[in-house]
C-alpha cells in the first residue's frame, strides 16, 4: 500500500498518518522527495483494507502494490536511489552509484598477490576507474581450482585501498564473514551463486556497508529484485543491482547478457543497476561492445575484469581485458556515455 501525500502536507499530519499506521501493527516508510512525498506501508495489507485512509489531513490518494517486492519498487520511493561512498581520503571525489556519472568498476578477477593488485590498482586509478574489484573468497565450480587468498588476500584489498586511494568492492560468501569483508570493503558484491542466499542477504541487510547484488544464474529480474527486497528490510538502503547474463541455450558466450534488464529494472525499480560484461560473456573480445551496449541502454556502472597477463590468470583470464585494451575501452565509454547525457 502506499498513500501519496499532499504536496503541502505538514510535518504534523504526516506524524499523525504514520503513528496510526503503526497503531494498526504495519511498518510506514516515509519517502520524501522534491515532487512528492509518500508512505510505503509494508506488512499485512488486508489490516488496512476498509480504512478511510484518504479522509486522513494531508493524504492525495492511496495505491497498492501488487508487486512481490515492495521496498525495491519504483512506486516505493519518491525518488531514484542514489548509493554513495565516502572518500576513502580527504580530497578523493565521492563516489555516487545511480546518479548522473556512470560509475566504472575494474580489477583482475581475484586478488592472486599483493603487487599485482598494487599495479593494477595504480593503473586503474589513472584511467578514471572509480572502484577497484577483486576477490579475496571465490565461488569456483570446481574445488580443485583456485579458491582466491582468503584473509590474507582481504589484508592486500586493504593496504592498496589505503595507499592507492580506491574504494574497494569484493565478494562476501558466508554471512558470518560479513562483518570482516565489511571492515575492508566499501561495497560487498553478493555473487551470483548466492543471489538465493537468505541468510546471507538478512546478514549484509545489517551491515552498514551497501551491496553489489548479482542476477542469479538461472534468476529471473523479479527474484533479484525479491532478494534485494532481503537486503533492504533488514534496514540497508544501499543496494546496486548488477545484471552478469543468465544461462540459456547459446553456446557462444558463457552466459547471455540480458541488456534489456537494464531499462527493465529502470522501470521496475528505483536501485541503481550496473552491468558485468566480463562474467555477461566470458569473452574478452566481447567485453567492450556490451559495455557500451549497457551504457547506452542506461545502466549506472559497468564492472570489468582486467589483468596485466590473462594468459597466467588464476581464474577467468579468457574474460580479462588488458590494460591498453581497456584503456582504449574507457576512451569509447566517455563518448557513449556523453550521447546518453551522462559521463564517465
Ligand atoms: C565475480 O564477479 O568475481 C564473480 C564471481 O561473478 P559472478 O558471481 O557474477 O559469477
Ligand atoms: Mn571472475
Amino acid at each position: 500500500m502506499i498513500i501519496v501525500l499532499k504536496k503541502e502536507a505538514t510535518e504534523e499530519q504526516i506524524r499523525h498518518i504514520m503513528d496510526t499506521i503503526r497503531s494498526w501493527d504495519l511498518t510506514p516508510n516515509l519517502s520524501r522527495g522534491t515532487e512528492r512525498s509518500i508512505i510505503g506501508v509494508i506488512g499485512d495489507e488486508r489490516t488496512i483494507r476498509g480504512r478511510p485512509l484518504e479522509a486522513f489531513p494531508g493524504v492525495d490518494h492511496v495505491m497498492t502494490v501488487l508487486k512481490p517486492y515492495k521496498l525495491a519498487s519504483a512506486e516505493f520511493r519518491a525518488e531514484r536511489t542514489v548509493v554513495r561512498l565516502p572518500p576513502v581520503r580527504a580530497g578523493e571525489a565521492p563516489v555516487a552509484v545511480g546518479g548522473r556519472d556512470v560509475v566504472v568498476v575494474a580489477g583482475p578477477c581475484s586478488v592472486e598477490n599483493r603487487d599485482m593488485l598494487f599495479e593494477m590498482a595504480v593503473f586503474l586509478k589513472k584511467a578514471g576507474v572509480r572502484l577497484l574489484r577483486a576477490g579475496a573468497f571465490k565461488p569456483r565450480t570446481s574445488p580443485y581450482a583456485f579458491q582466491g587468498l582468503g584473509v590474507e588476500g582481504l589484508r592486500y584489498l586493504a593496504e592498496v585501498r589505503k595507499e592507492v586511494g580506491l574504494p574497494i568492492i569484493t565478494e562476501v560468501m558466508d554471512p558470518r564473514d560479513v562483518e570482516m569483508v565489511g571492515e575492508v570493503a566499501d561495497v560487498l558484491q553478493i555473487g551470483a551463486r548466492n543471489t538465493q542466499n537468505f541468510n546471507l542477504l538478512k546478514a549484509v541487510g545489517r551491515s552498514s556497508k551497501p551491496a553489489l547484488l548479482k542476477r542469479g544464474i538461472s534468476g529471473t529480474i523479479e527474484e533479484l529484485l525479491m532478494s534485494a527486497e532481503y537486503i533492504l528490510n533488514e534496514g540497508n538502503a544501499g543496494v546496486i543491482l548488477c545484471e552478469r547474463g543468465i544461462r540459456t541455450f547459446e553456446k557462444a558466450t558463457r552466459n547471455t547478457l540480458d541488456v534489456s534488464a537494464v531499462p527493465v529494472v529502470k522501470k521496475e525499480s528505483h536501485l541503481p543497476i550496473m552491468v558485468d560484461p566480463s562474467h555477461g560473456t566470458g569473452r574478452w573480445d566481447l567485453v567492450a561492445p556490451m559495455s557500451l551496449a549497457a551504457v547506452a541502454a542506461g545502466a549506472d556502472g559497468i564492472m570489468v575484469e582486467v589483468h596485466p597477463n590473462p594468459e597466467e590468470a588464476l581464474s577467468d583470464g579468457a574474460q580479462a581485458l588488458l590494460p591498453k585494451t581497456f584503456e582504449k575501452l574507457m576512451e569509447s565509454l566517455r563518448a557513449v556515455a556523453a550521447a546518453v547525457g551522462r559521463s564517465v
